[in-house]
């Protein structure tokens, strides 16, 4: 596959991104400043490796997010090796060597279940990485049954299956996919709400701290760094829309 990119394209990447950077600053600064700055990942499944090469040379971007095990896998081997990968799809159990031999896998952030998180973690340890791994908990916030992720119930039992039995994983965070129409309360999206819930029922019982928010997208992610969001997910604003969905990998 060719890396090659236009100077036109690279612009149109670059100035995408810069608005997306100006509107997190707009909210981080009504904030008073003292919200530390979330991180920006930039989702870019579907898309061209040349476009993720352009992000990084011409913007100096480095966290970018990958949906699919097999895209991920291509993509990180003809890529520069300091790009923080972040892998965001449905993890089948079956994936997670490829995924855990990932060098520069910063992040997986879409463990939903104690077992897959047993999975990961054995991958992990056959992969001998150097550090833990670290992973996020993805929580169905909303109760939908299309929407994939443990129970906010369940998450706690999850973390508490990840500190004492994955010493080849490190708990760093939980995600939710926000709804896409929320009925929003108080100017709230319930999603966030019940994803900051998770994190605090989880820090307090389990006596740690640090917990990041993965949450908010193209649509949602001013709302959700207002409510705390650590770790944003931009795809469509940044590369453009994408071909509709199909079930592939
Ligand atoms: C595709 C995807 C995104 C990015 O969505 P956009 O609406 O294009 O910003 C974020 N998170 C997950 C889990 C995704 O699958």
């Amino acid at each position: 596959m060719s890396l090659a990119y236009t100077a036109l394209r690279a612009q149109e990447i670059k100035e995408n991104l810069d608005g997306v950077k100006a509107r997190m600053d707009e909210v981080l600064q009504t904030q008073g400043g003292a919200a530390s700055k979330a991180r920006l990942v930039a989702v870019s499944k579907y898309k061209p490796a040349s476009d993720i090469l352009a992000a990084y040379e011409t913007a100096g971007h480095r966290h970018f997010g990958e949906n699919y095990v097999q895209e991920l896998e291509e993509k990180s081997k003809e890529l520069p090796s300091d790009i923080q990968w972040h892998f965001i799809g449905s993890l089948q159990s079956n994936k997670c060597k490829t995924v855990a031999a990932i060098p520069n896998l910063f992040v997986v952030e879409t463990v939903d279940s104690a077992k897959k998180a047993s999975t990961l973690d054995k991958a992990c340890a056959a992969a001998a990485r150097p550090e833990p791994l670290r992973i996020f908990l993805q929580v169905n916030t909303s109760g939908e049954e299309s929407k994939s992720g443990m129970s906010p119930g369940e998450s706690l039992e999850v973390a508490r299956h990840v500190l004492s039995n994955c010493p080849h994983l490190k708990l760093a965070g939980l995600m939710t996919i926000g709804s896409p129409n929320p009925d929003l309360e108080n100017g709230e999206n319930p999603d966030f709400k019940a994803l900051n819930q998770c994190r605090t029922t989880i820090q307090d019982t389990l006596q740690i701290e640090g917990l990041e928010l993965s949450m908010g997208m193209s649509d949602d992610f001013q709302r959700a760094l207002q409510q705390g969001s650590t770790n944003i997910r931009v795809g469509s604003t940044i590369f453009g829309s994408r071909p509709p969905f199909t079930k592939s990998s």
